[in-house]
């Protein structure tokens, strides 16, 4: 974590922004990674090139994935931020640096993910997300949610928010599950965060698990 974080003390949306401007070297550095700015469109397309190759459900695996590791290093530097928050406090907080990204809007209608035995789950919900609307403005609707890295993002912030040492405790991960999108006409795309045994009942499609082959 670099001094400017440690030095954050009122979490706010303008001074999580504050975060986000490069210095005069071209960096920008907030919540303890390296930042850049990047159109929707390229996510899109480069998601199309692998798609093409690997097929639907091996590309939805794949990025939820990778983006599940990603999630949970800003769970992590969310957690270094507001130290001894409550899981409500950090998942806003994740949230608000989201928004100020410039992935959409997120609301939290349920939070219930507990630390200490890992039970309940949690809904977010988020309006204008990129990955849906870099999908819709390329290739269209769809019949299925698409925002995998997106889900797979969210699992991770929650896996960070509970911390792995506690997770390694509780024999159990944190996952997510896209339950509604933007590409399938909903008004908004939202996520079901829940345990790991669960999203292995509930997970859509043939996704491969992280770590699976
Ligand atoms: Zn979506």
């Amino acid at each position: 974590m670099d001094s400017d974080n440690a030095e954050l003390k009122n979490i706010t949306m303008d001074n999580i922004s504050m975060l986000f401007k490069a210095d005069d070297n071209g960096l920008i550095n907030a919540v303890g990674k390296r930042y850049i700015l990047m159109g929707i469109s390229n996510c899109a397309i480069l998601g199309e090139q692998i798609r093409t190759r690997i097929g639907s459900s091996a590309y939805k695996g794949l990025v939820y994935c990778a983006a599940k590791q990603a999630g949970i290093s800003m769970g992590e530097g969310v957690s270094e931020l507001i130290k001894g928050g409550t899981v409500e406090d950090l998942a806003k907080t994740a949230g608000m640096v989201g928004t100020v990204a410039g992935w959409g809007r997120f609301e939290f209608p349920e939070l219930h993910i507990d630390r200490a035995k890992l039970s309940g789950n949690s809904i977010v919900r988020l309006y204008n997300g990129w990955e849906a609307s870099a999908f819709l403005s390329e290739f269209g609707q769809s019949d299925e949610p698409v925002c995998p890295y997106t889900a797979g993002f969210i699992a991770g912030v929650g896996a960070g928010i509970v911390g792995a040492e506690a997770l390694k405790e509780m024999d159990d991960d944190v996952d997510c599950i896209e339950t509604k999108c933007m590409c399938k006409g909903d008004d908004y795309c939202e996520f079901l965060v829940t345990t790991h045994s669960e999203y292995m009942k509930r997970r859509m499609g043939d996704w491969s698990e992280c770590g699976e082959k």
